[in-house]
C-alpha cells in the first residue's frame, strides 16, 4: 500500500489527509489520537534537530529544555469492551438466561431463547461497531479543523499490531480490534504498525520515558508506587518541560507515536521508520525524508535558533 501519492496530493492540491494512531489494549479496546500531516512533519523535524545536537559535541552540562514550542497531545478517542457489550445486550441476555434457569425453564426452551438472543447480538454487534467507529472518524476529521468547502479528508489509520495473545487479564471481557479495523477500512486506509518502542518513547524529545511514580501512604507508610496509566519523561532538555507536560497518559503517548512511526515509513526515502522506533537502530542512525517532498516540508531549524540566549 503506497500512501505517498495521497500525501503529495494533500500538499499540492489541498485534498486533505488526516492521520490517526491507535494503541490497542485489553481493558480499553483502543485508544486513538488524531494527527495532522503538519504535526507529523513537525515531529520528524524535531527528531532530526535533536538527533543532530545529541550527536554533536558533548553538552551534557546544558540542561535548558530545547526551545521547541510543543503542543499537548490531543484528547484521545477511546473504545472500550464495556461500551460494545452494552450496545450488543450481552449483559442483558446473560441476566435473562440466569433468571430463566432459576425459574426452572426446560432445556429446549432455554436453548431456543439463547439461539435467538445470539442472532440478535450478532446484528447488534455489527451495528455497534459501525456506530462507535463512525463517532471516532468524525472526531479524527474534526481535529483537522477544515473549512466547510474543502472536500472530506482522506483518513489514514495507523493501528498497533498488538494481538492480545498471552496477556488476558482476568475479569475483563475482551473485544478484538479486527471489527474496528474492518469498519475503518471501509471509509479510509488502515495500516497495521509495528509498536516497537512506541509506548517507551517520549513523543516530544524521543528519549525513553519511565512509568510515572507517585507517593502514596500504604499501611501507614509512605511508599513510591508506579502508576501504570501514566508515563513520565525525565530528559532534562525535553521541550514538554516548557508546558509542564512531562507526565502524560501512557496510551495517548503511545498512540501518538504509533501514528508517527507509521507515517515516518511512508515519508522515508528508504521506507524505514524514524530510528527511535527501529529495533536495529544505533545512536547514529539517521532518518531521511523522501526527496520529492523536501521542498514542501518545513526547513530544518538551524541549531542556533532553537537555543535559549
Ligand atoms: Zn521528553
Amino acid at each position: 500500500m503506497n500512501l505517498l501519492p495521497t500525501i503529495a496530493k494533500h500538499l499540492s492540491s489541498h485534498e486533505p489527509v488526516v492521520f490517526s494512531g491507535t494503541d490497542p489494549g485489553i481493558v480499553v479496546t483502543s485508544v486513538t489520537v488524531p494527527r495532522s500531516l503538519d504535526s507529523i512533519f513537525t515531529d520528524i523535524n524535531r527528531f532530526q534537530v535533536i538527533a543532530a545536537i545529541e550527536d554533536g559535541p558533548d553538552d551534557s552540562a546544558d540542561t535548558t529544555p530545547y526551545a521547541f514550542d510543543v503542543n499537548r497531545l490531543p484528547k484521545p478517542s477511546k473504545i472500550s469492551a464495556g461500551l460494545i457489550n452494552q450496545a450488543t445486550f450481552l449483559r442483558r441476555h446473560q441476566n435473562k438466561d440466569r433468571r430463566r434457569r432459576q425459574q426452572g425453564v426446560d432445556e429446549a426452551t432455554l436453548r431456543n431463547k439463547l439461539d435467538k438472543a445470539k442472532r440478535e447480538r450478532e446484528l447488534r454487534t455489527k451495528k455497534a461497531y459501525g456506530k462507535v467507529t463512525a463517532v471516532e472518524r468524525r472526531y479524527i476529521r474534526a481535529h483537522a479543523r477544515l473549512p466547510r468547502d474543502v472536500p472530506e479528508p482522506t483518513l489514514i489509520h495507523f493501528i498497533g499490531h498488538y494481538q492480545g495473545i498471552n496477556s488476558s487479564i482476568k475479569g475483563h471481557s475482551r473485544r478484538g480490534m479486527a471489527k474496528i479495523r474492518a469498519q475503518h477500512r471501509v471509509h479510509g486506509n488502515v495500516a497495521i504498525t509495528n509498536e516497537y518502542n512506541t509506548s517507551k518513547t517520549c513523543s516530544f524529545c524521543f528519549s525513553k520515558v519511565v512509568l510515572h511514580r507517585a507517593r502514596r501512604i500504604i499501611l501507614g507508610k509512605e511508599r513510591i508506587i508506579r502508576l501504570n496509566g501514566a508515563v513520565e519523561c525525565v530528559h532534562p532538555r525535553c521541550p514538554a518541560r516548557r508546558k509542564n507536560y512531562t507526565t502524560r497518559g501512557r496510551d495517548a503517548n503511545a498512540a501518538s507515536n504509533i501514528a508517527l512511526s507509521g507515517a515516518s515509513i511512508i515519508l522515508a526515502s528508504d521506507r524505514r521508520r524514524l530510528p527511535c522506533f527501529r529495533r536495529d537502530a544505533t545512536k547514529h542512525t539517521r532518518y531521511s525524508l523522501v526527496s520529492n517532498l523536501t521542498v514542501v516540508t518545513p526547513e530544518l531549524v538551524p541549531r542556533d535558533s532553537i537555543r535559549d540566549e
